[in-house]
């Protein structure tokens, strides 16, 4: 093999069969794919030890893509059941899952996705360095934190997530200007911590060009975490959400001189009226890198509901740029999902995406929707079913609920517009109040 990633190949002109695949899945040309990977603006995640990938690309020009985060907690350690939970999630649309295990043998379960799961594969090294080393968080070395990173490439994960931006600088910015949530990233506070106890730089900072070879190495894509993303609408677009996202910029350049893909991880909470200006500000600070959301949820006041709060933001992040959208569930604030939260965060999460899809006249996006216009218009109760996002739900919905008129729904009965327009036109009497 003449490269060592993905970007690497494009620069160079080598079409790689992960090209050929993401090309044919998008319906984009393949010498623009290649031109998009070459400058950055296009990534395809993949360890080249992730023997069961099914590869997609991430980048504003292509279809937006969903993220799940599942994994092992204190609260739920059955490997088989989590697995289990990750391949629905597969199969309800989810092209990345990412791991965030914090319990039990964390490896064993990582080594078991990139052995079976189809979807790319994501991790945080950050969290698992704690479970791992299973001592205090001042105790771990620098060195220890790089030997995570690595293992999680050698386990074969598509895309890391690491906050790498959040350093000594950024931190004391941090503290100069008050927050109303401070930070509320899971990694981004464990390393802040770790430098307040130690009084050290970010590690992966400030060995970064180490953690380049390591993802060179093995095709790992660095998805640069946000630490200070904003936890409340209050923090939306603050000195520290720009100062960190300005070093990501930075971190983002080193990268691609090594041909590392990168992504960028971004809000968090943020008012409607800010996120279009936010995707321009991510785009120009960090060159055109894909963007990576979490939300962004619009507003705090919905606890229950965040599935839906971040489905706005991120639709219309989406639309604007955001190239991958994480999803979240009714549970988001509030507990650990169950399997039903899950599949609500998916769904709302898949919905968020496609409205983004034929806003941006994706390949392919629009086409969906006619079809689905076309089976109503033919009240085809069966093609509706079918091209339901949610097909079981539909299915349920219109079984519970059963109309007097087979055709129609019991929404209208034989008030049916469009029962009576289909009727009407093909030359039949419409009287409807003795039908
Ligand atoms: S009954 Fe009303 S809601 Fe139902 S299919 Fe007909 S027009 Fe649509």
């Amino acid at each position: 093999m003449d490269h060592s990633t993905q970007m690497e190949a494009a620069r160079r002109g080598v079409l790689t069969k992960e090209m050929a695949a993401v090309a044919e899945k998008e319906r984009i040309g393949t010498d623009k794919l290649m031109g998009l990977m070459a400058e950055g603006r296009a990534i395809i995640p993949c360890n080249r030890l992730h023997s069961a990938l099914s590869p997609n690309g991430l980048g504003s020009m292509l279809k937006t893509k969903i993220n799940v985060n599942l994994g092992t907690s204190r609260d739920m350690t059955d490997l088989e059941m989590e697995f289990k939970k990750v391949q629905s999630a597969v199969e309800m649309g989810a092209e990345a899952i990412m791991d965030l295990s914090s319990f039990g043998d964390t490896r064993k379960f990582r080594r078991h996705l990139t052995g079976n799961c189809t979807a790319m594969i994501g991790t945080v090294p950050i969290y698992d360095a704690v479970v791992y080393y299973n001592k205090p968080l001042a105790q771990i070395t620098t060195e220890e934190w790089i030997d995570i990173a690595r293992m999680h490439a050698e386990d074969g994960v598509d895309f890391m997530t690491i906050h790498c931006g959040i350093n000594r600088d950024t931190a004391h910015k941090f503290k100069k200007n008050k927050r109303l949530t401070n930070i509320v990233s899971r990694g981004g506070s464990i390393i802040f911590a770790w430098m307040e106890m130690t009084g050290k730089e970010n590690p992966f900072y400030e060995r970064f060009d180490e953690l380049l070879e390591i993802c060179r190495d093995y095709d790992v894509t660095l998805s640069l975490g946000d630490a200070c993303r904003p936890g409340c609408l209050a923090d939306a677009t603050d000195a520290s959400q720009v100062e960190e996202l300005i070093t990501l910029g930075e971190l983002t350049k080193r990268a691609w001189e090594r041909d590392v893909q990168v992504m960028i991880e971004g809000p968090g909470h943020m008012p409607l009226n800010q996120i279009a200006a936010n995707m321009e500000i991510e785009k120009t600070l960090c060159h055109g890198a894909p963007f990576y959301v979490l939300g962004p949820i619009v507003t705090d006041v919905a606890p229950g509901y965040d599935h839906i709060t971040s489905a706005i933001g991120g639709a219309l992040a989406a639309a604007s740029g955001a190239a991958f959208l994480c999803y979240v569930t009714p549970a988001e604030h509030l507990r650990l999902p169950d399997v039903n939260d899950v599949k609500e965060g998916i769904v709302a999460a898949r919905i968020a995406a496609h409205a983004a899809d034929i806003a941006k006249g994706v390949p392919g996006a629009r086409e969906w929707d006619d079809r689905m216009s076309f089976a109503r218009k033919k009240l085809d109760w069966e093609k509706m079913f079918e091209l339901a996002i949610d097909p079981e739900k539909a299915r349920r919905y219109r079984a519970e609920s059963k109309p007097e008129k087979e055709d129609t729904c019991s929404m209208c009965g034989n008030f049916c517009a469009v029962r009576n327009m289909n009727r009407i036109l093909d030359g039949e009497i419409v009287s409807i109040f003795d039908e």
